[in-house]
Parts: C-alpha cells; sequence; structure tokens
C-alpha cells in the first residue's frame, strides 16, 4: 500500500511547486501510478538518489557496506498519483555479474510494470569499462532491449570540476555519451528508428554539501536544480509512446525459451522408437530360443 508522499514538504518552494505540476502531468496523461526501476553497480549512489527524489530517508544508504542484500519497493502517494521506486543491490560482485542477486530481482519485479528504468552509475568515472558493459548486457537479458525506451543514464557525484580543458557540460556530455553507446551497442536499439528517443541522462548530486540557489534549490555546477530536471525526466519517459515493460513470466524466461532445444524431439523419439523396436526383438529371439516346456 502506498503512503502519503510526506518528504516532498521538505523541498524548498520552487521544488515542491514544480514537482506538484508534474504530478499533474502525469495523472493528466492517466498515468496514476508510475514504477522505476533503479539498476547499477554496487557503491554508485542508487540508494541516495531514490532517497534524494524522495526527499526522505526511505532506503538505507551506507558508505561501505553500501548494498541492501534484496530489491526493495517505496510506494508514495501525492496528488493521486502513486509513486514506486523499486531500489535493487548492485549485480556485480567480485568482477562478475551476480547471477544470485539478478534472479531475487527478476523475481521480485515478477507480474509488475516497469514505467522507468533509471541506469545508475557515477559522473566521475573515467572510463566505460567491461563492467560496465556486463550490467548492461545483464539488464537487456533479463528485460528485453526494449526496456532501454524507458531508461535513464543517471550520473551521480555531479558536483565536479572536470579537467582543465573540458567544460563542465562537455564533460557531462563525453560521460553519458559513453555509457549510451554501451548500451546502443548492446540493445541494439537503432535512435534513428525512434526519433526524440534517445536515451536521456541525467545528473544528481546526493552529496548535502550540493550547491543551493537563492530558492534553497540544490544546483550543479551547470546551474540547473536536479531534483525537478530528474523528475521531469522521468515524467517526460513515462509517457513517452514506448510501451512500458511487463515483467511476466515469458520476459523472465527470455526468449524463445519454449524453444530451446526443441530439435531434439524428433531425435530423442527415433531413438527411443529404435531402442524399443530392439528390446522387443531381443525378447522374442529369447522367447524362441527357450526349451520347450512338455505341456507345450
Ligand atoms: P548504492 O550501493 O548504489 O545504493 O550506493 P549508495 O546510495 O548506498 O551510496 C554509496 C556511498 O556513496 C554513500 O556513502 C553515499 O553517501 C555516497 N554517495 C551516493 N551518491 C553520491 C553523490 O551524488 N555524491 C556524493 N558526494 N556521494 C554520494
Ligand atoms: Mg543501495
Amino acid at each position: 500500500m502506498a503512503r502519503e508522499w510526506s518528504g516532498i514538504q521538505q523541498f524548498p518552494l520552487a521544488t515542491q511547486t514544480k514537482l506538484l505540476e508534474l504530478l499533474g502531468t502525469l495523472k493528466e496523461k492517466v498515468k496514476n501510478s508510475v514504477t522505476i526501476l533503479v539498476m547499477g553497480k554496487g557503491g554508485v549512489g542508487k540508494s541516495s538518489t531514490v532517497n534524494s527524489i524522495l526527499g526522505e530517508r526511505a532506503v538505507a544508504v551506507s558508505a561501505f557496506q553500501s548494498d541492501i542484500p534484496r530489491p526493495v519497493m517505496v510506494s508514495c502517494e501525492r496528488s493521486g498519483v502513486t509513486l514506486n521506486i523499486i531500489d535493487t543491490p548492485g549485480i556485480i560482485e567480485g568482477g562478475f555479474i551476480n547471477d544470485q542477486a539478478l534472479e531475487l530481482i527478476k523475481r521480485f519485479l515478477l507480474n509488475k510494470t516497469i514505467d522507468v528504468l533509471l541506469y545508475v552509475d557515477r559522473l566521475d568515472s573515467y572510463r566505460v569499462d567491461n563492467l560496465d558493459q556486463q550490467v548492461i548486457k545483464a539488464i537487456t537479458r533479463s528485460f528485453g532491449k526494449e526496456i532501454w525506451r524507458k531508461g535513464i543514464v543517471v550520473l551521480t557525484h555531479a558536483q565536479l570540476t572536470p579537467p582543465d580543458f573540458l567544460s563542465y557540460d562537455e564533460f557531462f556530455a563525453r560521460r553519458s555519451e559513453a555509457l549510451i553507446n554501451v548500451v546502443d551497442s548492446e540493445a541494439r536499439l537503432n535512435r534513428c528508428e525512434i526519433p526524440g528517443h534517445a536515451l536521456p541522462a541525467v545528473l544528481v548530486e546526493n552529496s548535502s554539501r550540493c550547491t543551493i540557489n537563492d530558492g534553497r534549490e540544490k544546483i550543479l555546477p551547470n546551474g540547473i536544480a536536479w531534483i525537478p530536471n530528474i523528475v521531469e525526466t522521468i515524467t517526460k519517459v513515462a509517457t513517452n509512446e514506448s510501451q512500458n515493460i511487463m515483467v511476466d513470466q515469458n520476459l523472465i524466461d527470455g526468449p524463445n525459451a519454449n524453444e530451446r532445444g526443441k530439435w531434439l524431439i524428433p531425435l530423442i523419439l527415433g531413438v527411443q522408437f529404435l531402442f524399443v523396436t530392439q528390446v522387443k526383438k531381443w525378447i522374442k529371439d529369447d522367447i524362441a530360443k527357450a526349451p520347450k516346456s512338455s505341456w507345450e
């Protein structure tokens, strides 16, 4: 059951006004409930981002043992709209995909509908490596490539000074582009095929030391008030024309789970037939060879 979203009152007036306006937009577009799935590596700021968006400590955050062991859904209701945010544990362990964690997430999501996927990473990581590729691949494998049409790349730790030769916006563009390229190649979603649907990227600064403007709104080095900005992007993606993702058993089993190994069926039947025929022959021979009893 959703509880009243009280955290919204913690925000400065300008943020509250904008958030209520966005909730209004969601309701108008017949979205009484929006389910947001948060995924990414461990320690990148997934849980902190959930708390920042809600304006309350809804899920546990820790600098060291930074991950919850299982998915958690927080449901808050305001102005007739319910926000369901699903925080998940990181799916990488010791350099590999933790299949158990992934299974747990899939099972948790069974029979739920995902309206938005927040793919979280840090802005201040300088390269996209094999781990990123593995996480993106695992998400694609688990929920189908279509999930990226509901995706947003979220980059935390956004209050940084970029290297000398780059402006903040250039740095952001390059970092997000690098991640988006991985998604594009993993999901093989043709960007041209869906005009205006390129995977959006947003910045987040969860630190309590985030700079604020005159209206006490948390802002980034480029001046953008990031909380209304991320909620606006969520609203856009939730209401874009792509279908939301229904997580059912078929999706979890993967494409063609029923087809797998079907070609073996005639082969197995054939072998069975030959085997039974041979055994029957042996029995017949045995009977023929057996000495007849006197009464026969
Ligand atoms: P998760 O494992 O992805 O859920 O990451 P957490 O939200 O638990 O965050 C891990 C650590 O990073 C915590 O110590 C957070 O306080 C810190 N952290 C998360 N996001 C940010 C951010 O945007 N800026 C800064 N400075 N620290 C962050
Ligand atoms: Mg966490």
